[in-house]
């Protein structure tokens, strides 16, 4: 769709067009709401969600994190159906190859994971490290922790003992196109009456009486809306600014700089067909398998690394030693793993919050919500972020104080109820979180 038929007048408008800002605009046009998704970008999704590995997994540190993630995987296993309209370019691919994560000191043995997960009947097997090895010969199932720079004289022995084993979730595994389930959504909405305006920068919220009321755009244009949302990805820091809602705010959000390497496996051994989603603490790295048999390998953000925050308007986008620390981390893993110096892979930006949770809320300014914060691990809940968010928006504007009467949310596949609140904007600071990508 180009940028000709938008008029100035809207019931939402929400800004950002990634894979959470299209899916909001999709469940409230299923309400009947006449919806706009401005983005600075060409199309749909193409901001963090196209940097996204795209994993999908069901295990989180809290509660309402696993409840929520194993609802979001039964969308992504309903994609189609969900979507209730096809995409002339496609539909994205949810490859289910589960995820397995290693046991170790770092999460205490996973025994919250495995309470919770009891809790909420998803099913997981544990495996031992002679198991593991018959999944994946190419490992080497040593302790290597803690975590460490390549340049610490340690770096890469270990002291004989193995890990205890792993916990492997079938219901895991990826999505094999992030930009493209973004476009998928956008279409979904399209043809519910959702309209998408694109090359276009908000650069101030309208206020009046009080209240949002429409948004100003680069080149001077004016849309009115009494509903806009906040679902700028990394920038979302900088659209609470514009609004004036940040300084109230508990939890606040802000760019960090990540990346991803992309890199073959051991010689001989299909990676992409035989491997899986890994976790893995022990040496700080997660992965997962890559089309054409390639290797993703990011980070689960150990206190050894430096953290690097940016302002997402003026970073530096080049592959730093990171790149290499995470080859060389892997490389504990599989020792067979090729040491290329051929850099490629993402470098991109996560939008992080205090404690790593993301905020799904109102704001202080009557009509200004936000999805925000979503710490590299959102992805994978984007569908039921917009579901969440569609109840939040239309039952906040119906009357309701979310702040003072918390709003919860019936979870249709898994049948359980959540309370919306857990992502406030207000919470103290969860103490259960892992504070890094786990979430
Ligand atoms: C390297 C990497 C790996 C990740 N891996 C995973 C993973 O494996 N699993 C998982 O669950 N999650 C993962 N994530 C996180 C996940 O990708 C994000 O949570 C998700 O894509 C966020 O979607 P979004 O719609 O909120 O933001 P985005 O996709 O960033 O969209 C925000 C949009 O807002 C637009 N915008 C910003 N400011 C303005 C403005 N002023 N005017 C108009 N438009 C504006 C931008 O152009 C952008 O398109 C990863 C993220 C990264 C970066």
């Amino acid at each position: 769709m180009n940028n000709v038929n938008i008029k100035k007048d809207y019931d939402a408008i929400i800004i950002g067009a990634g894979v959470i800002g299209s899916a909001i605009g999709f469940e409230l046009s299923k309400k009947g709401w006449k919806t706009l998704n401005v983005d600075r970008n060409p199309t749909s999704g193409y901001g963090s969600t196209a940097a996204s590995c795209a994993i999908i997994r069901v295990h989180y540190s809290t509660f309402d994190g696993c409840a929520l993630a194993y609802e979001g995987y039964h969308y992504w296993k309903n994609w189609e159906n969900y979507l209730e309209f096809s995409d002339e370019k496609g539909l994205a691919k949810f490859i289910e190859c589960g995820c397995m994560i290693y046991q170790t000191d770092t999460n205490q043995y996973l025994e919250k994971v495995i309470g919770r997960a009891e809790e909420l009947h998803i099913p997981f097997e544990y495996w031992d490290p002679s198991q593991i090895k018959s999944k994946l010969p190419i490992v080497d199932t040593h302790k290597y922790a803690p975590v460490k720079l390549p340049k610490d004289k340690n770096f890469g022995t270990h002291a004989g003992d193995d890990l205890q084993g792993a916990i492997f979730f079938p219901t895991a595994g990826y999505i094999n196109d992030p930009q493209l389930s973004a476009h998928n959504l956008q279409r979904a909405a399209e043809y519910k009456g959702g309209k998408f305006l694109f090359n276009s920068s908000v650069t101030e919220i309208i206020k009046k009486n009080g209240r949002a009321s429409g948004v100003k755009l680069s080149d001077g244009t004016e849309i009115r809306s009494s509903v806009v949302i906040n679902v700028a990805g990394p920038h979302s820091m900088k659209i609470n600014r514009m609004a004036d809602v940040e300084k109230n705010m508990n939890i606040k959000t802000k760019a960090l700089k990540v990346e991803v390497s992309h890199v073959k496996p051991p010689e001989g051994f299909d990676y992409e067909k035989k491997a899986f989603v890994v976790s893995d603490s022990d040496i700080g790295c997660y992965s997962r398998p890559e089309t054409g048999n390639h290797i993703l390998i990011g980070s689960e953000d150990p206190e050894c690394d430096e953290r690097i925050f940016v302002d997402p308007d003026d970073w530096d986008d080049n592959f730093t030693d990171q790149w290499n620390t995470q080859l060389y981390r892997q490389a504990q893993r599989y020792p067979d793993l090729p040491l290329s110096s051929n850099i490629k892979g993402v470098v991109s930006l996560y939008d992080v919050s205090d404690d790593w949770i993301p905020i799904y809320d109102k704001s202080d300014l009557p009509g200004f919500y936000m999805a925000i914060g979503s710490s590299g691990n959102q992805y994978k809940n984007a569908p039921i972020a917009g579901v969440m968010m569609a109840n939040l928006v239309e039952k906040c504007e119906a009357g309701h104080n979310h702040d003072q009467d918390p709003l919860s949310l019936h979870l249709k596949y898994i049948d359980r109820t959540i309370d919306i609140g857990f992502y406030s904007r207000n919470r103290k600071i969860n103490a259960e979180s892992s504070m890094s990508v786990l979430g």
